[in-house]
């Protein structure tokens, strides 16, 4: 699996220029986290790589499918095999935890529509397996808004997983956890890139999680890539932590 990003831009209608032409390619089963200081364009570009946010111009290809060329219809197919993780969480509150992992099968239907839905027998298996993988075994009827920070990102993840996707974009996924439960989350997420064998992509402002977790980091400062390379040549560049 490789994900290519070339001169990706994107200005919003605002005027803000958030990403002046960054290229990069993740591939493997490598961890890459993107640092960078708050307003940097991380969000945005996770948000363009599967068009959540459209880009202004540059092409997204993921395993030789132009993302950025698709209609419609393609592009909904092709959501399909990114996992996306956000920081917020996007739970569905009134919805059970066992439900919230189900309402990835179906990319970008409504929850809503999920829920009235019944769902495969294989698919509510493999439900129960990623919860287990992901230290939720035993909470699949706990609703959602009874959960903790930190349980909350694991169904974030589980929900993810469940469509069997072949890359892994991740938004800030510690912002709002404490740092023993962000380094459990950080764990997790570089274990599962292992185990699936697919590229984990982390837009992280916390530089010494990603040191300590990532394989590759990337730095991203007023829209361009200004580093790319290993945790130790972040140290020599004397970024400031
Ligand atoms: P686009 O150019 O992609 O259509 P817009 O500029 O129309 O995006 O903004 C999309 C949404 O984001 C709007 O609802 C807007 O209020 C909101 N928004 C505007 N500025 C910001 C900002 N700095 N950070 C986050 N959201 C913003
Ligand atoms: P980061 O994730 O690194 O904090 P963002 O991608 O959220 O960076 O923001 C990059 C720049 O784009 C900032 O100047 C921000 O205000 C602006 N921005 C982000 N989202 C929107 C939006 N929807 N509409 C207009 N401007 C936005």
């Amino acid at each position: 699996m490789t994900l290519d990003v070339t001169d990706l831009t994107k200005t919003y209608s605002s005027g803000d220029e958030a990403l002046r032409g960054v290229s990069l390619s993740v591939e493997g089963n490598e961890t890459t986290a993107m640092i960078g200081p708050s307003g940097a364009g991380k969000s945005t570009f996770i948000r363009c790589i599967n068009r959540l946010t459209e880009p202004t111009s540059g092409t997204v290809t993921l395993d030789g499918t132009e993302l950025t060329a698709l209609g419609d219809d393609a592009l909904r197919e092709a959501r399909g095999d990114i996992g996306m993780i956000f920081q917020e969480y996007n739970l569905v509150e009134r919805l059970t935890v066992m439900e919230n992992v189900l309402t990835g099968r179906l990319s970008y239907v409504s929850a809503w529509q999920a829920f009235r839905r019944s769902f495969p027998p294989e698919d509510i298996r493999r439900a129960y397996d990623i919860l287990d993988r992901v230290g939720l075994g035993d909470m699949e009827d706990k609703r959602a808004d009874e959960l903790s920070g930190g349980q909350r990102q694991r169904v974030g993840i589980a929900r993810a997983l469940i469509q069997q996707p072949k890359i892994l974009l991740v938004d800030e996924p510690t912002s709002s956890l404490d740092p023993e439960t962000s380094n459990t989350v950080m764990q997790l997420l570089t274990e599962i890139a292992a185990e699936r064998d697919i590229p984990v992509l982390i837009n992280i402002h916390e530089v010494d999680l990603a040191v300590e977790y990532a394989d590759r980091i990337v730095g991203l400062h007023d829209g361009e890539l200004v580093f790319d390379g290993t945790p130790s040549e972040l140290d020599d560049a004397g970024f400031d932590r």
